[in-house]
């Protein structure tokens, strides 16, 4: 019982009330604007040199390549216009020594090597030839060829972006650390190990996973409306969005088309209220950050994403493991265990140590809703390597597991909430039932409904009984992208329970958000980005030269 009323006090402290949604959103929007005024603000808010979203058109074949947190994707993607496309991709797991190599070399090179294997097996007919030309001339400048991949690069670390194709590493996050990569072009260490290999490849463009997000989000998404917000919950947690020009007051040193009079700017949310004026925080939160590599930093990142989650249940349960009066993960006999065996941790359990446990448990633990909790009692039995846990672990596992996950969710409500109010995405209500109680009133009634599921379907019931309906040109679009919000049961519903209860959204405002995981986001939004960086090159360019040197043949013939 003991260690029941334990698991209950804990999630209770991971609770973030309404009114705390309220306090970060304000503070939320009170950073991002202070961020598109100055520079080195807590919220970096970084231009990116991308002034439109696209809308489906689009066409061309491209490469993609993306460096996450946790894995290395290559992808080729053949974009066919009409909000369709064909993607082949691969993935591999980057290697923990590389992480942390070094050199940037090491890494790169890596990096550039992928790009060969994948080349090889997935396009190996087509561009074989090419291939084999390349490897006589040094740079893609050089080598004229109708058929050199334009190559986004994902690179989704915080980089002052100075151009489309160049930036450089401002700091890393996720636990990559090589201090010899900060302050170099991230573009030009790639480029320069592909042209080591002689691939025919040009880095075309450099893309943050949110900005992919956003625009693979805007090429697929439904509808007329452009996508709004582009946000990534996976190892980290980032959001890129469109902002008018006019917002951005602090300089800008790169070339850019104004006419659309729109940027997207990515927000570098991750490090939100580092100075913890208004985030939630635990004994638990405290011991991650005093840990970790980056002290003080990426405050928010700490209580949202991937990588930690499942930190802070490990510290959450190691330290129940050390109180004398709790019994975790240990009977005194085989008669308090249902399973009649004693529970016991093995020495090696991965609980003990640092980042020893990924935060896929917390979905295992959300997803068991049996009274006897059996699977969720197998994964707690392999995954942190105990011998017959009881029911009661289980049960204070899932309960600590599903506080720490429904904290993240409405964090991340707070954000996405944020940048809807501070771009004023919202049209005013339109009531279009006069009578004793308005609309907005009845769905601010609806708004006080608080179990989460129920809620939303409540909502729009009630909602559409009121005679109201959201028009296609009131849909605010977000495009996310993500293992925890794909693969976390129920993060949506948190998300949007918590964008209910914030002031100038409510029930009525949240109908009118869609939220949609971005298929694919990082490799179609890398290629959209190459595509648009292709379109601005130079005439001087390989393309053009080639074009203009068959034009004059012509023209001799003539
Ligand atoms: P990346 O950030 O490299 O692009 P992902 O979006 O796949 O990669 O996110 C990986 C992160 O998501 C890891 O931190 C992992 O712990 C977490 N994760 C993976 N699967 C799940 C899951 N089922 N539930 C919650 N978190 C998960
Ligand atoms: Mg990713």
């Amino acid at each position: 019982m003991a260690l029941h009323a334990e698991a209950q006090r804990i999630a209770a402290e991971f609770e973030f009330t309404d009114t705390d949604v309220n306090s970060n959103v304000a503070e939320f929007i009170a950073q991002m604007k202070e961020g598109l005024e100055k520079n080195a603000t807590t919220m970096s808010q970084i231009p990116t040199y991308v002034t439109a979203v696209p809308n489906g058109t689009e066409k061309g074949l491209y490469l993609a390549v993306d460096l996450g947190g946790t894995n290395f994707r290559v992808c080729s993607i053949d974009l066919k216009g009409e909000s369709k496309f064909k993607l082949i991709s691969s993935k591999v797991a980057i290697p923990k020594e590389l992480m942390v190599a070094k050199t940037a070399k090491e890494l790169f090179a890596f990096l550039a090597k992928q790009i060969e294997l994948f080349l090889q097996e997935h396009h190996n007919d087509h561009f074989e030839t090419h291939i084999r030309r390349r490897q006589t001339v040094s740079t893609p400048e050089g080598y004229r060829d109708e058929h050199i991949f334009n190559l986004g690069f994902t690179f989704s670390f915080p980089v002052h972006q100075i151009g489309i194709n160049r930036g450089t590493l401002i700091r890393w996050t996720k636990g990559f650390d090589i201090p010899e990569a900060i302050g170099q072009d991230v573009c030009a260490l790639l480029q320069k190990e592909i042209d080591l290999l002689r691939l025919p490849v040009k880095v075309a463009a450099l893309v943050n996973d949110t900005v992919g997000t956003l625009m693979a989000r805007s090429y697929t998404s439904p509808g007329k409306t452009g996508t709004l917000l582009g946000a990534i919950f996976g190892t980290g947690t980032n959001g890129a969005y469109v902002e008018k020009l006019s917002k951005i007051t602090k300089p800008m040193e790169g070339d850019y088309d104004k006419t659309t009079g729109e940027m997207v700017v990515n927000t570098e949310w991750g490090s939100f209220d580092n100075g913890m004026k208004v985030l939630p925080n635990t004994i638990y939160d405290e011991q991650l950050d005093k840990d970790s590599v980056n002290p003080g930093i990426q405050m928010f990142e700490k209580r949202v994403s991937g990588m930690f989650l499942g930190e802070i249940l490990r510290i959450i349960l190691v330290s129940l493991l050390k109180s004398p009066t709790i019994s975790l993960f240990g009977d005194d006999d085989s008669a308090s265990n249902d399973w009649h065996s004693t529970s016991e941790i093995k020495k090696s359990s991965p609980l003990f140590t640092q980042w020893g446990v990924d935060s896929s448990i917390l979905s295992d633990a959300e997803l068991d809703n049996t009274e006897e909790l059996g699977v969720l009692r197998q994964h707690i039995s392999r995954v942190f390597g105990v011998i017959s846990p009881s029911l009661e672990d289980a049960q204070a596992v899932k309960t600590i597991a599903h506080a720490i996950a429904k904290r993240s969710a409405r964090l991340a409500a707070v954000a996405l909430g944020a940048i809807v109010l501070e771009t004023d995405r919202l049209a005013p209500v339109v009531s279009s039932h006069p009578g004793p109680k308005s609309t907005s009133d009845i769905l601010d009634d609806v708004a006080k409904f608080k179990i989460a599921d129920a809620a939303s379907a409540t909502a729009n019931k009630l909602a559409d009984t009121a005679g109201l309906t959201v028009n296609d040109d009131e849909i605010v679009d977000i495009g996310v992208d993500g293992s925890l919000v794909e693969h976390y049961p129920g993060f949506k519903d948190y998300i949007r329970e918590g964008l209910r209860a914030i002031e100038g959204i409510g029930a009525t405002g949240e109908r009118k958000i869609r939220i949609g995981i971005a298929q694919d986001g990082s490799g179609v939004g890398a290629a959209l980005i190459a595509l648009v960086a292709a379109k601005m090159a130079k005439p001087t360019d390989y393309l053009g030269d080639l074009r203009r040197a068959a034009a004059l043949a012509e023209d001799i013939k003539a």
